[in-house]
């Protein structure tokens, strides 16, 4: 089961995943306010899920929101890239806000994890794909199992995600869309804004078949 709550001013997609044996991974949790935050609770509590991590396709502050209500309440470990970690000569100046407007403090991180490695959940495992371009450490989160490819800001549907950032690389992202849609044609990909799509519908969406 995957459930897709949409969250916060940037409309950014949690999702949460029921990994089986009463075990759940929350991928990228942007609950902002108290009600979301309430919402995202209740669910996890209804459904009687244990939230092994808290899985972070990156840390744009849009998608970090809940990630202290998730170790605080349920032992949620966040993992994420540690190439995401915004470096000092960025941090210590105002640029800052530009990149981190609503954040008090930088996301916490408790596992750092590398292209290629796996996590077990519940009855699943979880590999983990670099996918850099939107930012360096942007990672993507592939259940074969369940037939699903969570890939962040990396892709919306029927399009490239976003470059905006001085940090953004155009030819990483050519490089990330290629693995991603080397993966099986039925995987359904969820994204962090927007429906989901299948790689078979993307692949003819973008112009890659
Ligand atoms: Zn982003």
């Amino acid at each position: 089961m995957i459930h897709r709550f949409v969250f916060n001013p940037f409309l950014e997609n949690t999702y949460v995943v029921n990994m089986g044996n009463g075990e759940a991974i929350v991928v990228d949790p942007g609950c902002q306010t108290r009600r979301e935050k309430q919402e995202l609770e209740n669910f996890l509590r209804e459904n009687q899920l244990n939230v092994r991590y808290c899985l972070n396709t990156h840390l744009h502050v849009d998608h970090i929101y809940g990630n202290e209500l998730l170790k605080e309440n349920f032992g949620a470990l966040s993992v994420a890239s540690i190439k995401d970690q915004i470096p000092r000569e960025i941090t210590e100046r105002p640029i800052r806000r530009r990149y981190w407007p609503f954040a008090d403090t930088e996301p916490k991180v408790d596992v750092y994890v590398n292209d290629g490695e796996q996590l077990k959940v519940g009855n699943h495992e979880i590999l983990i794909l670099e996918t850099p371009g939107h930012s360096p450490g942007s990672l993507s989160f592939y259940i074969p199992a369940l037939e699903a490819v969570f890939v962040g800001d990396l892709l919306e549907k029927s399009s490239r995600g976003t470059l905006q950032y001085i940090y953004s690389s155009a030819e990483q992202m050519e490089q990330s869309i290629k693995k991603i849609l080397e993966l099986p044609l039925k995987t359904a990909i969820y994204y962090g804004h927007g429906d989901f799509s299948s790689i078979k519908a993307e692949r003819s969406d973008l112009g890659t078949d």
